[in-house]
C-alpha cells in the first residue's frame, strides 16, 4: 500500500511563470523585459561560460563526487577550510538537506513571515511545525521576536540577510547582538544569498562565515544571484565540520555537474563581472529610486538587486497589465503586500523599458478608477 504523508500532501506546488519564448509568442512581442527573479541582468560571468563549452566534451564522465576543485576555490575564497564547505544543486539543496536533517514531526523551526518561500517548504516537507515571527515597520526582520520564539522544541531558525522580497537587511551590529544571545543548542541558518549586494552597496553587512566556530550557524550563499549563473543550478553553505558530514550524509553522490563545479570554479575568479555587476546594480537602483519618487511611489530602499514598491493599486492587476506589455515583475499579494510589487534591477535600458510601461499602466488604473 503507498500513500502520500498527510504533511506532504499540503505543500503547495510551485508554479514558475510561464517560459519567455512561449510569452513572446503568446503576446505577439519581439521582446520581453523579465525582471521577476533577481537573476543578473547582464548574463552568465563570460569566464564561467568559456570554462563551461572547454569542459562540455567530458560530458560522458561522472562528475567528481566531492566537488574538490570547486570546494578548494571556494576555500580559498572564504578562508575557510575544505572541510566547512557543502556544495549543492543551488543554495535551495542545502536548506532542503538541513530541514531533513534537523527537523522532524514534534520540533519546529522559526522563521519570519514575508521572507524567503523556500522556508514554509522545507518545513513542511520535514513533517516540522511553523514558528512565524512578525516583521516590524511591515518590511523590517525583527532579530529579537526571532529570540523570544524559541522554545524547547525548535531545532533551526532561518534568516535572510539581504532580505527577499523586501530587500531590507540588518547590520553586523545588530547580528551580533543577536548572536549573542541566540541558544547553543538551536541551528541558526543564515541566508546571504544577496550578500555580495549588499557589499557593493557599501552597506556594513555581517560576513556570517566568520562566525561558523562560535555558534551553530551555517550560512549558505549562492551562485544564482551576482555570478548570472541561476540556471546552472549551484549553491554552496559553509559551517562547522560536524555540520557539513551531516549534511553530506543526505545528499546525492553526484549532486552537482560538471558543468557547475567547473563554472563555479572559473566565476569565482572572475572579479571583474563582480565588480561591473555591483556596480550596474546600485546604477540601477539610483535611477529606480529616482523614478519612483517622482511618480510618488513610496519604496523599500534595498540592500540586494530588487526594489520592493508600493504602487497603489492590486499587486496581481499590475503584474498582468505588465505583463502584457511585455515587463515582468513579481506580484506581492502573496507576501501579504496587495499593492506592492517587486522588481529586480535590470540594465538600464531595461529599468527605462519597465518604468515607462509602469507609467502608463499607472495611467490606465487611475483612469479607469475615476
Ligand atoms: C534567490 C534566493 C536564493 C537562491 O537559491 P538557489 O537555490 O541558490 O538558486 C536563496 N535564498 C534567497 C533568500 C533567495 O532569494
Amino acid at each position: 500500500m503507498f500513500s502520500l504523508p498527510e504533511h506532504i500532501k499540503k505543500v503547495h506546488v510551485y508554479e514558475p511563470g510561464k517560459p519567455e519564448d512561449e510569452l513572446k509568442r503568446e503576446l505577439g512581442l519581439r521582446e520581453i523585459v523579465k525582471l521577476a527573479s533577481n537573476e543578473n541582468p547582464l548574463g552568465p560571468s563570460p569566464a564561467a561560460v568559456r570554462a563551461i563549452i572547454e569542459d562540455l566534451k567530458n560530458l560522458n564522465r561522472y562528475p567528481d563526487g566531492n566537488s574538490y576543485y570547486l570546494k578548494r576555490a571556494l576555500a580559498k575564497h572564504l578562508g575557510v577550510g575544505i572541510e566547512n564547505l557543502f556544495v549543492g544543486l543551488g543554495s535551495n539543496e542545502a536548506l532542503d538537506i538541513i530541514s531533513r536533517a534537523y527537523l522532524r514531526p514534534g520540533l519546529n523551526a522559526v522563521y519570519s513571515e514575508k521572507s524567503f518561500a523556500v522556508y514554509p517548504i522545507v518545513v513542511q516537507l520535514a513533517g516540522a511545525e511553523h514558528k512565524v515571527v512578525k516583521v516590524k515597520d511591515n518590511y523590517y526582520m525583527d532579530l529579537k521576536a526571532h529570540l523570544d520564539a524559541i522554545d524547547e522544541n525548535t531545532a533551526v531558525v532561518f534568516l535572510a540577510n539581504p532580505n527577499n522580497p523586501t530587500g531590507t537587511a540588518f547590520s553586523r551590529t545588530e547580528f551580533e547582538t543577536f548572536l549573542k544571545d541566540f541558544p547553543d543548542n538551536v541551528l541558526l541558518v543564515l541566508d546571504e544569498a544577496y550578500y555580495e549586494y549588499a557589499v557593493g552597496a557599501g552597506f556594513d553587512i555581517e560576513n556570517g562565515v566568520e562566525y561558523i566556530h562560535e555558534k551553530n550557524i551555517v550560512v549558505t550563499r549562492t551562485f544564482s544571484k551576482i555570478y548570472g549563473l541561476a540556471g546552472l543550478r549551484l549553491g554552496y553553505a559553509v559551517a562547522k565540520k560536524e555540520i557539513i558530514d551531516d549534511m553530506n550524509r543526505i545528499r546525492q553522490p553526484f549532486n552537482v555537474t560538471r558543468p557547475a563545479q567547473v563554472g563555479g570554479v572559473a566565476a569565482l575568479e572572475d572579479k571583474m563581472f563582480i565588480k561591473h555587476s555591483q556596480v550596474v546594480n546600485e546604477e540601477g537602483k539610483k535611477y529606480l529610486y529616482e523614478q519612483f519618487e517622482k511618480l510618488g511611489l513610496p519604496y523599500v530602499p534595498t540592500y540586494a538587486n530588487f526594489i520592493l514598491v508600493k504602487v497603489g493599486f492590486p499587486s496581481r492587476e499590475v503584474f498582468k497589465r505588465l505583463l502584457q506589455k511585455g515587463v515582468i515583475v513579481r506580484a506581492m499579494d502573496g507576501y501579504g503586500f496587495n499593492d506592492h510589487i517587486r522588481v529586480t534591477v535590470g540594465t538600464m535600458r531595461e529599468n527605462i523599458i519597465f518604468i515607462n510601461k509602469l507609467k502608463e499602466v499607472l495611467e490606465e488604473l487611475k483612469d479607469e478608477s475615476l
